[in-house]
């Protein structure tokens, strides 16, 4: 699979590190904070997942991509 960093242009995956989904958000109180680290949806269709270009810019990514295909529709820098 190949991934367009919004810096360095289209690289291999190897060069990326994979975090997972984009879209939870840490939670305020600590009570919550067992869903948030442990209980993740495994989506079968379009996601948006952080991706960090370790041996590249060292930025953070979002890439949004269909899971079942691996086709990425877009990426940009995470926030
Ligand atoms: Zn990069």
């Amino acid at each position: 699979m190949r991934i367009p960093c919004p810096h360095c242009g289209t690289r291999e995956s190897q060069e990326f590190v994979y975090r997972g989904d984009a879209a939870p958000v840490r939670p305020a109180d600590d009570g919550a904070m067992f869903d948030y680290v442990y209980l993740r949806d495994n989506v079968a269709g379009v996601m948006r997942e952080h991706w960090y270009h370790a041996q590249g810019c060292r930025q953070w990514i979002v890439v949004t991509r269909d899971t079942r295909s691996h086709a990425i529709d877009h990426a940009e820098f995470a926030r």
